[in-house]
């Protein structure tokens, strides 16, 4: 019976273990030790439309004291400028299963030549709007936004309230680790102090010093599909640029920028392969393209995931589990997803741990990485946008796994949804066959069923696009969509978020 649980670490993935276990079971006791010498990682993140969710409505965390205190901004998805299109956006609503009354085919048929304005989220992230507007000029906020978030800001809001909560925080580094029957048995502290409890939450980074060191779980790489193993950061002081409601995605010569937006800076990093290009060479071209930026730095990492997350009474969570680089922002996604689970499960079995229980979150979460691995590999493959040795080796290298029939049923049937209960069951898939399919046809990887409407429907369609565009014309700037949430008489609708 679970009663006593130590989360070792104190970043996102720790306070959000901390946070969820003990809202959703607030009988156990939970400890946080954590590091400030070792520190978090500190990098400004982007999420997916799952983290609004997560906070507000299965932990129902207030929007209000969110916004003031962690300050996000929005953020309705991803601009690739990638492959042979200026760019394209990959939103988080779906753009190519849709289907306009009275006409044969799905969004997707008709977006070949011209990926724009398909679908309201693109239409606004193409005018750098965030929410069109009610009847009334307010802003007509749904569920499909996600956020950027500065790290360090997020963990800080969410220490505050962990303690509000009666979390016990314990600043102090673990020295040594017991192994035990169970699993870990102790830790002991640099202060001496020995710790011991029913479950362990090893949130402890890169580092992974439970799952990774202590039990030594085998750690199954990703360098097959993913070929980037660092990161050069770095960021400027907002001047007069605008604030982009998305991330921006920009194909380099040895890898991919990200752009984050934050209300009063920018943070911009280079993901590169060490294969390709060495350190100082990343940082020259990353300079070079962004002569605004001030202080870099680098970061390593190896991207794979270890086989189990869930190990005895050790349960791995974040960055300490597993890692891809942040193309689609997916790793607070797999963390919520993680502690859904792990709280969906002790709740469901009085606070204990069955190793059917256990063997189903592992399957789960193995087969989440494995998807956002194979879904990566689609953006690597099939991007022509540069012909460097790197993206060379890309387009003939990169290992599709999974996404290999999804790729052959593209190529055969174009973006079809008609056999995606056989190709990729909606309800066991993180991005859908939309997603997938945005990725394929935004690079425009050609397919054998380029659809030539009949003049009515193209009619019908390029209606839908003009009306689209009007609206997302009319729609409001993130400056503008936070002063109305920082309005004094601003209420958000209890229950948005659902539970
Ligand atoms: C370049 C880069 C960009 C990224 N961008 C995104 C993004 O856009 N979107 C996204 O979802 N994710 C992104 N990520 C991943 C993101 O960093 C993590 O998902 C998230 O911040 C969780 O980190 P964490 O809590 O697992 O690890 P950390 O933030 O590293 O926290 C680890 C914690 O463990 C503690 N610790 C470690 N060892 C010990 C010890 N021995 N004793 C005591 N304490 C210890 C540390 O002090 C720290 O508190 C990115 C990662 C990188 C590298």
């Amino acid at each position: 019976m679970i009663r006593d649980v130590i989360v070792l670490g104190g970043g996102t993935a720790g306070f959000l273990s901390a946070l969820t276990l003990k809202i959703k079971l607030p009988q156990l006791r939970i400890r946080v030790v954590r590091s400030r010498e070792i520190g978090i990682i500190g990098v400004g993140e982007g999420s997916t439309s799952d983290l609004p969710y997560h906070l507000h409505g299965f932990l129902g965390l207030e929007q209000t004291r969110f916004y003031r205190e962690a300050r996000p901004t929005w953020k309705l998805g991803v601009r690739f400028e990638w492959g042979p299109r200026s760019h394209f956006n990959y939103t988080f609503t779906p753009q190519m299963a849709s289907q306009l009354e009275g006409v044969r085919k799905t969004h997707g048929y008709f977006m070949w030549d011209d990926f724009e304005d398909c679908d309201i989220n693109s239409a606004l992230m193409s005018r750098s709007k965030v929410f069109a507007r009610l009847q009334n000029g307010l802003p007509d906020i749904r569920r499909n936004f996600a956020y950027h978030i500065e790290n360090a800001w997020m963990v800080e809001y969410f220490e505050r309230i962990a303690v509000e909560h009666g979390i016990e925080i314990t600043e102090a580094t673990v020295d040594h680790v017991e192994r035990g029957e169970k699993g870990v048995a102790s830790l002991t502290l640099n202060t001496g102090e020995r710790l011991t409890a029913d479950l362990y939450i090893d949130a402890s980074g890169f580092r992974s010093e439970l799952l990774g060191k202590a039990l030594e779980e085998p750690f199954d790489s990703y360098a097959d599909a993913l070929f980037c193993d660092r990161a050069v950061a770095g960021g400027w002081e907002r001047g007069a640029e605008p604030i982009l409601p998305y991330t921006v995605a920009e194909t380099m010569d040895s890898g991919w920028a990200w752009q984050i937006e934050h209300e009063q800076h920018i943070n911009r990093g280079y993901v590169y392969s060490t294969a390709f290009i060495s350190d100082d060479e990343a940082e020259q071209e990353f300079r070079k393209k962004n002569p605004s930026v001030k202080n870099t730095r680098i970061v390593k990492f190896r991207t794979g995931r270890y086989r189990r997350c869930w190990v005895g009474n050790v349960f791995a969570v974040g960055n300490a589990h597993g890692f891809v680089e942040p193309l689609e922002a997916t790793a607070i996604f797999v963390i919520c997803q993680a502690l859904r689970f792990l709280a969906g499960a002790l709740e469901e079995n009085d606070c204990r741990i069955s190793p059917t229980m256990q063997a189903s979150c592992d399957r789960i979460i193995r087969n989440l990485w494995d998807e956002i691995r194979d879904f990566l590999a689609v953006h690597y493959r099939f991007n022509t946008r540069l012909d460097t040795p790197f993206w060379q080796a890309c387009r003939s290298d990169v290992a599709l796994h999974g996404a290999e029939s999804i790729v052959q049923h593209y190529r055969e049937n174009g973006p079809s949804m008609f056999a995606q209960l056989d190709v990729l069951p909606p309800s066991t898939s993180l991005f859908q066959l939309d997603g997938f399919y945005t990725l394929l046809l935004g690079q425009k990887v050609p397919h054998d069923r380029l659809y030539s409407p009949p003049p009515a429907e193209l009619a019908k369609f390029n209606d839908h696009r003009i009306r689209t565009a009007v609206a997302s014309k009319a729609g409001l700037t993130i400056p503008e969509a936070l002063a109305y949430i920082r309005h004094p008489q601003w209420t958000w609708t209890p229950g948005f978020f659902g539970k």
